[in-house]
């Protein structure tokens, strides 16, 4: 067939297409191997592909794939469409070296393969699934005598292809995959196969026959492969190739699935013929790739293209086709077996010596030193650590916790189906399943995990167990996985051919199948059903139902974190995040010295500052000592906007004077007069405009602004404004050092010392908001204004300084503390508490003996080094900026108006969480990707945030 191929030049394919469909325009070769694929691209924009077709290819085929892209074509926009000569013909024939091809034309797709898109999210997999159903129903009422014919890809033929050439796989692992899953097929699938509903289909939508744009589905091409074949063979075959490199492919199925079932029904043979008939057909490329490289060892490609497949196959293989199947249709059976053991009475497993519930849950504690209890079933939890896991979290059984060697009795009659000794580390210890059957004989199963390595030698497999009746006794730590003393109950529905392997852990992303397969088995134990912290949707109502709606949530899909550790963050279910977008908790969720000082502290006194402590004035001397003199007095307050409202009134008491200069999108907290000196809020949605004490001086933003980098002027040209607006009446200048709301902004040089010359020319106080950036975030200095050659007269402090406690500070000189020492008392009920300090301390303490600063310097570098590059790689992205962990990427639709990307911003933010990292978006037009994670965030960290930012842009948003 090869040597038949047509070897027509681009120029040769732009006469044909000017002589036979009189256009004319740019001509560009496609890949292919069998036939010739020109791309033309006309003088009016129109694109479409001329298709030259082997010299050994049949016509009637070419007649089948036309008339199916226009039948499919009347329901469906996805399909090209077939065009007409100036003749009014389909199909030309032209001769070249003495053979003729037959030449035709279609409209050409947008998009980008699938086989490119390097992040599969669920909603492009759903989009897929979707479109291949409408194919499906488009192929309603097609036929054509050439699709009912022997061929080599059709899914029917791919069992024998396999027997063929699998002697030719030397690779072990592949070949034992492959060998795994054939054995599955031969047992569990082919006996259906010949009751699966038979129908015209694409036959072959591999990841580079499907297009897409964004996360939609923008056409299937190349409909050479058709056949009269299974006709849930398009979702199986696409399945097959969607599933390549997955972290979770069942997850992938159960995307593509339900996009399908959306516009297309699927019988319940169709529903569990999907998984097997997709893992044959890439069992059935491995193969035939074998054979090929064979026959063409010199063929490097081949190899190439293998590799998904190669590293797929084995991934697959670890998936029970009972598994999918019941990921995609809930087996009929749990239900059943739930209801009849509610009309059941038990035998006592075993004597429990406590009954109440713990609390083992992600948010909750571990098994270390649980000696009593009942561990809950459906379970999130973090404990399970060893790598075969693979990061499951939901727990399927119960747990009854009591001393070892306590006796473990049948619940109800039945039979030894299996058993085991699962010694490594975390795994259940010696084990027994044994088997039982409803009243109607419908059979389930019961596991018992952690029992003594005794117990297996007192067990035959096929036993009968009578109700009652001695299974074995509980296992000590060393021989029961290294748990604490406990039984592992679990019910099981159906096996899966799993056996003693059977999980006692299941995946978050699958938890309703892994209820319905493992349901709870309390009422064997004569427990009450394990009880659940809310689930997410409830948490979600309870929350607008409660608690303000203007309090905002992050992200389209909101998330419930119930645990922080360093960097990272956890969901309900045990998912775990990068935690870009934090820098209260600077040292890290939950360092253990912050919450030591803060416990033991708790323990013997909180009290007032009305009380002398040293807590307080060690915490004072220690933050005033960071600080450049004269800013040598202190007072500890709860949040930033007390400290902001603190810092006004010192003003204030200084010069007798009321008016404010801030800087445009500023915000500084949320108290009346706060939201006034913040025009992010009074002139944004619900605000109610400037108040006349309050003028406003452009930011200056040196990407977006007025005056831009390339200026060297530019700082001073922005603080001329703020010259303009000084004058008698001004207390002072509030700014932010770095503008964080303000879009990440990083001041230009020469812009702080000339307002502050201005301000203080007129006898002003200079207000440095270091709320956001304080503790070393910069890299380069503790303080942001340090870097400006600046010492201000005030500095607020806030977020970082008790670690996600309400820790804030204001700091002053001698000088204005004074002058607002005038005769009123000033006190905040919790402002320097003594608990308060010691967080303080502790926090202080971390930041130097972890040398925070530095590492921030360090890997702030590392990560503007990867982003940087962005600018030149991504059209979107127009700037790039910051210092140490505080960094801004800006989105712009068009680098010449600057035009803000505000839409595509938040796509990123939520693709990047889908991708498990947070980050949030900033700046008057929210379209500045904002970075500033806690501190101890690594280099590591850097790289996957720049890769996973880096995909998500390559594919488009
Ligand atoms: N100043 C700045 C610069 C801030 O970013 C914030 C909070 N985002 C505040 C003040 C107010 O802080 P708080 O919410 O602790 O009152």
């Amino acid at each position: 067939m090869l040597s038949h191929a047509p070897r027509f030049d681009a120029a040769a394919a732009a006469r044909l297409a000017r002589d036979l469909y009189g256009l004319s325009g740019s001509v560009r070769a496609l890949t292919s191997e069998r036939d010739q694929n020109f791309l033309l691209e006309t003088d009016g924009g129109e694109r479409l592909v001329l298709k030259i077709a082997n010299a050994l290819e049949d016509p009637a085929m070419l007649d089948a794939q036309q008339r199916a892209m226009t039948h499919v074509g009347a329901t469906l926009a996805l399909a090209p469409r077939v065009l007409s000569t100036r003749a009014g013909s389909t199909l030309s024939t032209v001769a070249e070296n003495g053979r003729q091809h037959l030449v035709w034309a279609v409209s050409h797709c947008p998009g980008i393969p699938f086989g490119l898109v390097r992040r599969r999210s669920p909603a492009l997999l759903s989009s897929l699934g979707a479109e291949i159903g409408a194919l499906t129903r488009g192929f309603r009422g097609f036929d054509h005598p050439a699709v009912h014919r022997d061929f080599y890809w059709d899914l029917a033929r791919g069992r024998s292809i396999i027997a063929e050439y699998r002697p030719l796989i030397d690779d072990r692992e592949l070949g034992a995959a492959i060998d795994t899953l054939m054995d599955r097929f031969d047992a569990q699938a082919a006996a259906v196969l010949e009751s699966l509903p038979r129908s015209v289909i694409h036959g072959d939508l591999n990841d580079f026959n499907v297009l897409v744009e964004g996360e939609r589905v923008s056409g299937f091409v190349d409909f050479g492969d058709m056949v009269f074949g299974y006709t849930v063979g398009d979702l199986a075959i696409a399945a097959a190739y969607a599933m390549l490199d997955a972290d979770d492919p069942v997850a992938v199925l159960t995307h593509l699935v339900a996009g399908y079932r959306s516009r297309c029904a699927l019988t319940d043979t169709e529903l569990a013929a999907v998984f097997p008939l997709a893992a044959l057909r890439l069992c059935t490329s491995a193969c035939v790739a074998a054979h090929q490289q064979r026959e063409r060892p010199d063929n490097a490609y081949l190899g190439v293209s293998q590799a998904a497949i190669r590293r797929t196959l084995p991934r697959l293989a670890r998936i029970p086709f009972g598994f999918a199947k019941a990921a995609l249709a809930p087996n009929p059976a749990s239900a059943r077996i739930v209801s009849w053991l509610a009309t059941q009475s038990f035998a006592p497993i075993m004597d429990i010596p406590s009954r109440e519930f713990l609390d083992l849950s992600v948010g909750g504690s571990t098994m270390d030193g649980v000696s009593a209890g009942i561990g809950r079933w459906d379970e999130p939890r973090l404990i399970y650590t060893a790598p075969f896991f693979a990061g499951r979290t939901i727990h399927l059984g119960l747990d009854l916790f009591a001393p070892a060697g306590t006796p473990v009795s049948a619940p109800l009659h039945g039979v030894v189906h299996a058993m085991a000794d699962n010694a490594q580390p975390q795994d259940y210890g010696p084990v027994v399943i044994l088997r039982h059957e409803t009243d109607t004989g419908t059979p389930f199963f019961t596991l018992y995990g952690h029992l003594s390595r005794h117990s297996l030698g007192g067990l035959t497999v096929g036993q009968t167990i009578a109700r009652g009746a001695r299974i074995g006794t509980l296992g000590a730590t060393d021989e029961n996985g290294q748990w604490p003393p406990h039984l592992h109950l679990q019910l099981i529905v159906d096996l899966l051919d799993m056996g003693t392997d059977f999980p006692g852990v299941g995946t978050a992303a699958q938890r309703d199948v892994w209820r319905s397969l493992s349901p709870d088995p309390s009422v064997l134990a004569g427990l009450p059903p394990s009880a659940h912290e809310p689930e997410k949707p409830e948490t979600l109502a309870a929350r607008r139902r409660l608690v303000g709606r203007n309090l905002s949530i992050a992200y389209a899909d909101p998330l419930k974190i119930v645990r922080g550790h360093k960097q990272y963050l956890y969901d309900d279910v045990g998912r775990q995040y990068l935690d870009a977008y934090n820098n209260v908790p600077h040292v890290g969720h939950a360092h253990p010295r912050v919450v030591a000082a803060a416990a033991r502290q708790m323990a013997v006194l909180n009290t007032n500052t009305r009380y002398l402590s040293d807590r307080l004035t060690e915490y004072a001397e220690r933050l005033v000592a960071t600080l450049p003199a004269p800013l040598r007095v202190c007072y500890v307050v709860n949040s930033a906007s007390e400290a902001n409202e603190l810092a006004l009134r010192l003003a204030r008491a200084r010069t007798g004077r009321r008016d404010m200069i801030v800087l445009e999108a500023a915000y500084h907290g949320n108290t009346t007069s706060l939201i006034d000196l913040s025009p992010y809020k009074h002139l944004g949605p619900g605000g109610t405009g400037t108040p006349s004490w309050v003028h406003v001086a452009p930011l200056p933003d040196d990407y977006r602004g007025p005056y831009r980098r390339a200026d060297p002027d530019c700082g001073r040209k922005y603080a001329r404004h703020v010259a303009e607006l000084v004058g008698p009446h001004i207390a002072g200048f509030l700014a932010e050092t770095c503008p964080s709301v303000g879009g990440q902004i990083m001041l230009p040089p020469g812009f702080l010392p000339a307002a502050y010359a201005a301000v203080r020319s007129v006898g002003g106080v200079c207000i440095a908001d270091e709320v956001q950036t304080g503790l070393g975030r910069m890299g380069t200095h503790f303080w942001a204004f340090e870097a400006h050659g600046v010492v201000p007269d005030i500095v607020v402090m806030g977020k970082p300084l008790g670690n996600g406690h309400p820790l804030a500070a204001v700091v002053t000189t001698r000088e204005i503390a004074d002058a607002f020492d005038n005769g009123m008392e000033y006190f905040s009920t919790f402002g320097g508490n003594t608990v308060s300090c010691a967080v303080g301390l502790a926090v202080l303490d971390v930041v130097r003996d972890e040398r925070l600063q530095e590492h921030a310097l360090h890997v702030g570098e590392h990560m503007l080094h990867g982003l940087r590059p962005f600018v030149e790689r991504h059209p979107i992205v127009g700037d790039v900026r910051g210092s140490g962990l505080f960094l801004g990427v800006e989105l712009v639709r068009d680098r010449a108006t600057l035009e803000p990307a505000t839409v595509e911003a938040t796509a990123v933010v939520n693709k990047m969480r889908e991708d498990g990292i947070l980050l949030g978006t900033d700046g008057p037009y929210h379209n500045v990707i904002k970075i500033r994670p806690p501190m101890p965030f690594d280099l590591a960290d850097a790289d996957r945030l720049v890769e996973t930012f880096d995909a998500i842009l390559a594919d488009g948003v």
